[in-house]
């Protein structure tokens, strides 16, 4: 019987690794206010409160980390950084959150509508920061490079730029950031194409029904044996 528990135990102690994912964030709180805020101003939205919320809403009340990630392998990723590896897999989640949250605000009105937006801005700037485009980086690289970018954002000076760990931001990158999604926004365009779902979230969603399945599997084993032996000893 011991052989048969063993595959499902390997399973459980495995299944928390697989789930685990790091809680770092790429953009700061600020700069993602900023971003939505700059974004709404352009649109003339009236909900700065909903804006503020909704930007930092998937790094406060979601945490849904593993969807704001954009793999690419076509990416000019420098092979020789020493404080990451280029992406090995394919895969935009965060792309396809902006998209699945900018195709909602379109069936909505008024500051909910603008709540959805700003929530569609942040992955959509996720996206596109470097730490969320590469694997394995270094956490303090990270972390630095997200309070650095905001309180160069605080700072409010005409044009800046930051480098950290060797990877340089200047404010025009972030206008850029603003320009592209506020295109997307007016734009009307259905959401990019899904990409691959990654192997975290698709263990999020389907280890529940598994774990399920694997118990009913192991007492159709266990009902199988003791019918068998049953049989056995009748001989
Ligand atoms: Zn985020």
């Amino acid at each position: 019987m011991e052989n048969d528990k063993r595959p499902i135990s390997i399973l459980l102690l495995v299944m928390p690794l697989l789930i685990a994912a790091p809680d770092l964030f790429a953009w700061g709180g600020v700069t993602h206010r900023y971003i939505a805020r700059k974004v709404c101003e352009r649109f003339e939205c009236q909900c700065p409160k909903e804006v503020e919320l909704g930007s930092t809403a998937p790094d406060r009340e979601f945490k849904d980390t593993v969807n704001h990630h954009c793999y690419d392998m076509e990416w000019p990723c420098d092979e020789d950084a020493s404080t990451y590896s280029c992406p090995v897999k394919q895969g935009c989640p965060a792309l396809k959150k902006s998209g699945e949250w900018l195709d909602k605000a379109r069936s909505q009105t008024g500051c909910e509508r603008w709540r959805s937006i700003a929530i569609a801005s942040h992955y959509y700037s996720d996206g596109e920061v470097i730490w969320h485009k590469v694997q394995k980086e270094t956490g303090e690289c990270h972390s630095d490079f997200e309070s650095a970018v905001d309180n160069k954002v605080k700072g409010k000076q005409k044009d800046w730029s930051v480098t950290v760990c060797g990877e340089t931001v200047t404010k025009t990158d972030i206008d850029r950031i603003i320009d592209g999604f506020c295109a997307l926004v007016s734009s009307g365009a259905p959401p990019p194409a899904a990409g691959k779902v990654r192997v975290e979230s698709f263990v999020r969603e389907w280890w529940g029904p598994g774990a399920a399945a694997a118990g009913v599997l192991v007492v159709l084993l266990l009902g199988l044996r003791l019918a068998f032996s049953k049989k056995r000893r009748r001989r």
